[in-house]
C-alpha cells in the first residue's frame, strides 16, 4: 500500500533505542499513585516506538513531504483563503514578551500584550466599520454563535421573545445554519435567484415579526457580491430583525467596502484566513466579532478597555452574554494578524483585495471555455465551476480533484456550494503569481482534455501519491487511533 516503502514508526522500533537525552533528575521523585490515585496510574508502560533521534527526524521529514501546505504548493481551496502566511508574523509571535507570558499574570506586567490586543481591536473596528470588537471567539463558527447569542440577548432585553427565526440564504457557508441552530434558533432558508444572489421576493416572503436576524455570507459562497445588500438591510430592519455579516471571506472586500456602512449590526472576521494566521488541520483560529453601539452591552465579558492608568479588563458588564472562551482569545494568532495589518498598511490591504479579485477573475475567464460556469458574472475572491459536462463523459469532479494531486496541487473545494452540480470552488488568493496561476490553469485544461480522450487516467487518479484512493467513509468512521500489529487474517 505504501509506494515509498517508508516503514511505520512502530515497525522501526528496536528495544532500548532512545531518541532523547535528559539531564539527571534534580528534583524529588513524586509518587504518582499518591498524587493521582491508583485508578489513574498506568499499570504497564505505553507501547511507544523506541527509535533514535535521527530515525525520528527522518520519520517526520518523510511525513511532511507527503503533505500539502501553502509553503509547498498552490492550494486553491475555495472559501478557506489559503494565502501565504508571511514569516515575519512568526518571528513577532515568538518575541519573548508575547510568547513567554501567562494569562494569569498581573495586568501591570503585560501592558504591552494588552496594548497590542487593544490596538488590533481598533484596526478591526476601522476595517469593518463597527463600534466595538471582541477578540474572544476562537474561530469563525464560534464568532457566528457569539454574535447570534448577542442578538438573542438584545431581543430578549426588549421583551421580544417571539423572534425565533434566523434567515439563511441557500448560498451561505454551512456553518451559518449550524451556528443558528446551536444558538437555539430555527433556520429559514431563502433561495438564490438565477444570478446566484439572494432572491429579494423570497426574502420578503419569509421575513416577519418572528425574524431574529438575517445571516449573510458576503461575498456569498459562489464568490458573488450581494448587490442588493442595502435593500436587504432595509427589509430586515423594517421588521425589527438584526443583520449578521459573515465576514470570513473579507479578503474580497477589505479596504473597499465595510459591513458597518452597509447597515450590518454584527460581523465576524476570520483572522486565520484574511489576516494570515496559519490554519488547517483544526489549528488555532481567531474569529473576532464586531457590533454596532446598541449591541455593545451584550458583548462577551471581560471587555478590554483603556483607562488613564493603562489597559485593563472590565468585568462589570451586567448584560453581557458571559465569557465565550477562557482568557482572551487565541493571543498568538492575534499577534500574527496585528503584525500583518501593520506591515501591509491601509494601501497594502487595499491591494490585497484588488489582486485577490483580479486573480480569481483571470482564472475564471481562462477556465470557462473548458468547464461549465453556472453563474457567468464578475466574481470576487473565488468562483465556482461545474463539472457537469465531464460527468456526462463518466468522469466526476471528485476524479478531477484526485487527478490534480498528480500535478502537485491541492484540489479546490468540491461539491460545494450545494446548489451547483459537481461544483469546484476555486480561490487563488492574491499571494500567487501569474506564472503559478497559469501552470494550474494548464493542468486543469489538460485534465479536461484527458476526460475526453483518456478518461481512465482521471477516473483512476491519483497515480503519483503514496496512497491512491482512500476509503473516505471508513477513514472518517474508523480512524486508526492506535497502531496494532496486523493479524494473519488481515
Ligand atoms: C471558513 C468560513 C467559516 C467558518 O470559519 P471557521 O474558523 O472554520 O469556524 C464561516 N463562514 C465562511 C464564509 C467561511 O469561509
Amino acid at each position: 500500500m505504501h509506494k515509498d516503502n517508508q516503514p511505520l514508526i512502530f515497525e522501526m522500533t528496536k528495544q532500548g533505542r532512545v531518541g532523547y537525552s535528559l539531564p539527571e533528575l534534580d528534583v524529588p521523585v513524586v509518587d504518582l499513585t499518591e498524587l493521582l490515585g491508583q485508578e489513574l496510574v498506568r499499570e504497564e508502560f505505553a507501547e511507544l516506538p523506541e527509535v533514535s533521534e535521527l530515525d525520528i527526524m527522518r520519520h517526520y521529514t518523510a511525513l511532511s513531504k507527503r503533505n500539502h501546505g501553502v509553503d509547498s504548493g498552490f492550494y486553491p481551496l475555495g472559501s478557506c483563503t489559503m494565502k501565504y502566511n508571511p514569516k515575519i508574523n512568526e518571528s513577532v509571535a515568538r518575541y519573548s514578551g508575547f510568547a513567554n507570558i501567562h494569562p494569569l499574570q498581573e495586568e501591570s506586567t503585560v501592558q504591552g500584550a494588552m496594548e497590542l490586543m487593544y490596538d488590533l481591536q481598533e484596526h478591526l473596528k476601522e476595517i469593518t466599520g463597527m463600534d466595538e470588537v471582541t477578540l474572544q471567539p476562537a474561530a469563525g463558527a464560534h464568532g457566528e454563535w457569539t454574535g447570534l447569542m448577542m442578538i438573542r440577548a438584545f431581543h430578549e432585553a426588549n421583551g421580544d421573545f417571539n423572534r425565533t427565526k434566523v434567515i439563511v440564504p441557500d448560498s451561505a457557508h454551512g456553518t451559518n445554519p449550524a451556528s443558528a441552530t446551536v444558538a437555539g434558533f430555527e433556520t429559514v432558508t431563502v433561495k438564490s435567484n438565477e444570478h446566484g444572489l439572494v432572491d429579494l421576493e423570497d426574502l420578503k416572503r419569509v421575513v416577519g415579526d418572528d425574524t431574529a436576524a438575517l445571516m449573510l455570507t458576503n461575498p456569498n459562497t459562489l464568490g458573488l457580491f450581494e448587490e442588493d445588500i442595502l435593500e436587504m438591510a432595509s427589509i430586515i430592519h423594517k421588521v425589527g430583525g438584526k443583520l449578521y455579516y459573515d465576514g470570513a471571506n473579507l479578503n474580497a472586500v477589505m479596504s473597499k467596502a465595510r459591513p458597518g456602512d452597509m447597515g450590518f449590526d454584527v460581523v465576524h472576521l476570520n483572522l486565520h484566513k484574511t489576516f494570515t494566521g496559519p490554519h488547517g488541520g483544526g489549528g488555532p483560529g481567531s474569529g473576532p466579532v464586531g457590533v454596532q453601539a446598541d449591541l455593545i452591552p451584550y458583548l462577551p465579558k471581560p471587555i478590554l478597555i483603556k483607562t488613564d492608568e493603562g489597559f485593563t479588563f472590565d468585568y462589570d458588564r451586567p448584560e453581557s452574554i458571559g465569557r465565550v472562551k477562557p482568557f482572551y482569545g487565541n493571543f498568538g494568532i492575534n499577534v500574527r494578524a496585528y503584525t500583518y495589518i501593520r506591515t501591509m498598511g491601509p494601501d497594502g490591504l487595499k491591494k490585497v483585495t484588488e489582486y485577490a479579485v483580479l486573480n480569481a477573475n483571470y482564472m475564471m475567464r481562462r477556465l470557462s471555455p473548458h468547464f461549465d460556469l453556472p453563474y457567468d458574472r464578475h466574481c470576487k475572491h473565488e468562483f465556482v465551476l461545474s463539472g457537469r459536462r465531464q460527468k456526462k463523459l463518466g468522469v466526476r469532479t471528485l476524479d478531477m480533484a484526485k487527478r490534480l494531486l498528480d500535478f502537485g496541487y491541492h484540489p479546490p473545494t468540491i461539491y460545494f456550494p450545494l446548489n451547483v452540480e459537481e461544483g469546484m470552488m476555486i480561490e487563488p488568493t492574491e499571494t500567487e503569481s501569474k506564472e503559478t496561476l497559469d501552470d494550474f490553469i494548464d493542468a486543469m485544461i489538460q485534465i479536461a482534455r484527458e476526460v475526453e480522450e483518456n478518461p481512465e487516467i482521471v477516473q483512476n487518479a491519483p497515480h503519483t501519491t503514496v496512497i491512491n484512493r482512500l476509503d473516505e467513509t471508513k477513514a472518517a468512521r474508523k480512524p486508526v487511533l492506535r497502531y496494532q500489529k496486523p493479524t494473519d487474517s488481515e
